[in-house]
């Protein structure tokens, strides 16, 4: 029996790029201590007040099907914080609730995109997002970024692929990267979206974690309401990756279609599960700010720690829970570094080429263990990079 095209095409039949993490994973599993600088998943799990709030309306009843695009209440509150966020006037017609943000990313580009057009994405990329593009039968077209530009997109190098697209995909603050996107860099994607006709698919799950710099969403520009789809998640902004929550804002004709899709695939999310998310936006930005704060300190840390040194690079810090650390002064790629740092220091990082090809010769670690730990592993790190370009000086 032959399966379809579109699903088997979604991984293309590649590596992964994963190796280093499942490895990590295995190493774990027989007992051995692995400091895991890998995932981007908190250290911290959901706070109480959200599982109480959970609880208590789960034990109210809100245990069956909840409204296909959301509760009324979500959609509001979603609505009313981008609206505050950016100034762009928004109500619950251009919210649709997702499971999660990839469920948003999917949805959005099933909107779009056509069997057979072209959606672009930058590279380096969140893993998921060439895979996104294919599995709604797309073609995924990605674009290099450069490391000389410390990542920020450049609107001349999109415009070069533009040639039949109909979509780009960008993700601020970046994963993973760790880059915030200039208002410069928006203004003048949102130029080339305009000039070009494209759709602009808009990742901002990391926008409440911001370093250094300002967040711009995009759909603030002038003539982007109404080709901006923007993708939002509970996940990182209230460690609640389990609970599946996120969602798509854009124009109420496009919602308005994916509230019909969602009618079709994923028939909603918890009603207890959306009350807990209300209530956590509810809660103001103070509890984002507990939850962000972990990751601004282990920032701190490893600033502190990289100035010391002038082996490893560090690539601007500037949002989300990683550091992309530029190696390529050890002489090897960002997987040969990698594996060797899990074999020799028990240290799990990702190979920058888990993320595409301008990322090589890097390595991205998440800040997501321990500060003590991590300041710990980081400083290995460096020393194990020092040791690598020391013997590479000798040779
Ligand atoms: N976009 C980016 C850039 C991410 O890093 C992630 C999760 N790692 C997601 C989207 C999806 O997150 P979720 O589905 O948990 O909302």
């Amino acid at each position: 029996m032959e399966l379809s095209e579109r699903i088997t095409q979604i991984t293309a039949g590649g590596s992964d790029g994963w190796d280093v993490f499942y490895r990590a994973r295995r190493m774990v599993s027989e007992g051995h201590a692995i400091s895991e600088l890998t995932i981007g998943e908190h250290d911290i799990r959901t706070d109480p007040s959200i599982l109480q709030a959970m609880d208590l309306s789960a034990r109210d009843g809100h245990t069956g099907y909840a409204m296909v695009p959301g509760t009324d209440l979500l959609r509001d509150t979603v609505a009313a914080r981008v609206q505050m966020r950016t100034g762009v006037p928004t109500t619950r017609h251009n919210v649709l609730i997702t499971p999660g943000g990839q469920s948003a990313l999917f949805a959005a580009h099933v909107a779009v995109c056509d069997p057979g057009d072209v959606g672009l994405y930058l590279d380096p990329y969140y893993a998921t997002y060439p895979g996104t593009i294919r599995g709604v039968g797309a073609i995924a077209r990605p674009v290099q970024t450069n490391a000389e530009d410390a990542f920020q997109p450049r609107s001349e190098q999109i415009e070069t692929h533009a040639d039949g697209a109909v979509s780009l995909l960008i993700n601020t603050p970046n994963n993973p990267t760790g880059v915030v996107y200039s208002r410069k860099t928006i203004e003048d994607i949102a130029d080339l979206c305009r000039r070009r006709d494209l759709w602009l698919i808009s990742d901002e799950v990391y926008d409440t974690q911001v370093w250094q710099g300002e967040h711009v969403s995009p759909r603030a520009l002038p003539g982007m309401a109404e080709r901006t789809l923007v993708v939002g998640s509970m996940s990182k902004s209230h460690a609640m990756t389990g609970s599946r929550c996120g969602w798509v804002v854009g124009p109420e004709e496009v919602i308005a279609h994916l509230i019909n899709l969602a009618t079709h695939t994923t028939y909603g999310v918890p009603g207890f599960i959306q009350d807990a998310a209300s209530f956590a936006l509810n809660a103001g930005t103070g509890l984002e700010e507990d939850i962000a704060a972990p990751f601004r300190r282990r920032r701190a840390l490893a600033l502190e720690t990289l100035a010391k040194q002038n082996i490893v690079g560090l690539v601007p810090a500037q949002g989300a829970m990683y550091l992309m650390l530029d190696i390529r002064a050890t002489g090897h790629t960002g997987e040969e570094f990698a594996n060797a740092l899990l074999d020799t220091r028990a240290i799990a990082v990702m190979p920058g080429e888990s993320f595409g090809q301008a990322a090589a010769g890097h390595v991205r670690v998440a800040m997501t263990v321990d500060d003590d730990r991590f300041a710990t592993a980081l400083k290995t790190l460096c020393e194990f990079a020092a040791t690598l370009a020391g013997r590479r000086a000798a040779e």
